[in-house]
């Protein structure tokens, strides 16, 4: 693959130019949120300007033209994940609430007392949480795989916990915290083979590889269009069309029935049927733009371009004193964790603010990630289609300052 014009990207992204603390801004916490070109800023601006109006229902031309925008954004998410039918794109607010939803349409009514949910030791929070409030309402149990040390599923101990209990199983495919990225196809398959359907979590995937649903063989998958440089308040649910059509609607509202009377209803076909209210239609039309604009670049490039900044980054990580890399597994995507010493987290972040480098200090939701370690937190460096060697460079320079401070 042909490598990356880096700085003919970074001048797609107008937030990067401005300077921070009279330094040049070394963002690195695409991993939380990326930043947005000007392809996805003017798709919306021109969304509002020249044929807003809430779609589905008008007759005249306007609300066409946005439905139409609106609309033509679920092909465009079909085959970023090459997906088999544009009705199985469901548009949500995110990541957060694709899980909740296929918790409450189509995990509630199949899970009993005595029944189990399995994830793994590396979920986020969004991917823990919504499983406990179903399984306390049940009287089911959330089953959790443990990691290894080096932060990867042992499959061995994955597929010793699929029982026949097993009804529902959901993994994430590359860690926000730890950079790991899962074989969620041979975890698909053994969760199928013991009758479990499966939902990926996809946010810090498909910023950064291509995914391939049809290839994995899920049932659902989800992401966030804010991580792959499109708005926040929008994101994707991606499920197989028979089993949507079997799902009860999430959320009751405009737009999801097919007949009202006070007596009952009868409702949409999917995706509609998941869609209630009136969405975020300037944002899906900024995630279609950010599609684009991924796909331009090309999915594979970003990813061997990311690669090549991870094994630099922990390498040259690796030579400052003190640095300790927080999950090594030997597949990895687009993130660093790190501790320095006994300098908290909060401590780095902020002295590598003063430096012009943006990183993220926290337990990053997925603070059983943190207990495994025994940590509070880490410092993570997370990579984006604008990042370069310098801001690594930089990155290092940094934590310098910070050894000068606090060790
Ligand atoms: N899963 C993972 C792995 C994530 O990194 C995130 C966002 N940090 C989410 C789920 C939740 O995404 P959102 O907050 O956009 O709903």
């Amino acid at each position: 693959v042909a490598p990356l014009a880096v700085e003919r990207i970074r001048a797609d992204f107008p937030i990067l130019a401005q300077p921070m603390n009279g330094k040049r801004l070394v963002f690195l916490d695409s991993a939380a949120s990326a930043q947005k070109p000007v392809a996805v800023i003017r798709a919306i601006e021109e969304c509002y300007q020249n044929y807003y109006a809430n779609i589905h229902r008008g007759v005249y031309q306007l609300s066409q033209r946005s439905t139409q925008a609106y609309e033509a954004v679920r092909g465009k998410v079909r085959a970023l994940l090459n997906g088999a039918d544009d009705r199985e794109v469901v548009f949500v607010r995110g990541a957060t609430e694709a899980i909740n939803l296929v918790a409450h349409s189509y995990v509630r009514p199949r899970l009993g007392p005595g029944d189990e949910i399995l994830i793994t030791g590396m979920e986020h929070h969004s991917n823990i949480v919504p499983w406990q409030l179903l399984c306390e309402q049940a009287g089911a149990t959330l089953v959790v795989s443990p990691i290894t040390d080096t932060g990867e599923v042992d499959l061995e101990d994955f597929r010793s916990r699929l029982t026949a209990r097993t009804k529902f199983v959901s993994v994430v495919h590359v860690s926000n915290a730890l950079g790991t990225v899962n074989p969620v196809q041979e975890m698909i398959a053994a969760a199928h083979e013991r009758g479990a359907a499966v939902l990926v979590d996809g946010a810090q995937s498909v910023p950064h590889l291509s995914v391939d649903v049809a290839e994995l063989g899920c049932d659902f998958y989800c992401f966030s269009g804010h991580k792959i440089y499109g708005p926040s308040g929008v994101g994707v649910l991606w499920g197989r069309l028979d089993l949507l059509r079997e799902m009860p609607p999430y959320q009751g509202g405009g737009e999801m029935i097919r007949y009202v009377t006070f007596e009952r209803s009868e409702f949409a076909e999917p995706p509609q049927r998941f869609e209630a209210g009136t969405p975020n239609i300037a944002g899906v039309v900024g995630l279609g733009a950010a599609i684009d604009y991924v796909h331009a670049i090309g999915t594979e490039r970003v990813a061997a371009h990311e690669h090549a900044l991870l094994d630099y980054a922990t390498a040259r990580l690796g030579e400052v004193e003190g640095v300790r890399i927080i999950g090594t597994a030997a597949a990895k995507a687009g993130v660093i964790s790190f501790v320095l010493g006994r300098v908290h987290p909060h401590d780095i972040g902020t002295v590598l603010d003063l430096e012009g480098v943006a990183i993220r200090a926290g337990h990053h939701c997925a603070q059983p990630v943190m207990q495994r370690y025994g940590i509070a937190a880490t410092a993570r460096a997370s990579f984006g289609v604008y990042n370069t060697y310098d801001d690594v460079d930089a990155l290092v320079r940094a934590l310098g300052k910070v050894r000068e401070l606090f060790i």
